[in-house]
């Protein structure tokens, strides 16, 4: 298991020191800003939508290692998927980080089998950490209210 946190810790600090899609988009793409005054962390968001695709994604911001890795995990994952695989995949990543691992028996069932959640997986340490499941979740809440904008005003 200690082997499977330091791939975990491996790809967290990656994503930390080498952030995927980081930068900004022109309009038309929309902006959406998303602040966690606890830990000090914001995440900028611009989505840059065709039809009903983010064809592309870019991350600003500063803060904890946990929010801002998890914006660049969030960028690479969603970037040119479709409006309802995000949807699916918002919601398994929160799924994910409401797992209590209090069983000592086997491995926790995850009820979204259908989703990949692939290196988003290497946050699932956080839940230990309740505090900071608002640092890995805030870029996810950023994207939807960016694509809220994006499609008018009117959330999907
Ligand atoms: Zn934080």
């Amino acid at each position: 298991m200690s082997g499977l946190e330091d791939l975990y810790r491996e790809i967290v600090l990656d994503h930390y020191k080498s952030p995927r899609n980081r930068g900004e988009l022109e309009p038309p793409a929309v902006r959406a800003e998303g602040l966690n005054p606890l830990c000090g962390d914001e995440v900028v968001v611009f989505v840059d939508l065709d039809g009903d695709t983010v064809r592309d994604i870019r991350i600003g911001g500063q803060g904890c290692s946990i929010s801002q890795s998890s914006a660049s995990m969030m960028s690479a994952a969603v970037k040119g998927k479709t409006l309802a695989e995000i949807d699916e995949l918002t919601h398994a990543f929160k799924a994910l980080l409401t797992i209590h691992e209090h069983t000592h028996d086997g491995e926790e069932t995850f009820d979204h089998p259908t989703v990949k959640l692939g290196e988003l997986e290497a946050l699932r340490g956080v839940v230990k950490f309740p505090t900071r499941i608002k640092c890995a979740t805030l870029s996810w809440n950023t994207l939807a209210e960016a694509i809220g904008q994006a499609l008018g005003g009117t959330a999907p």
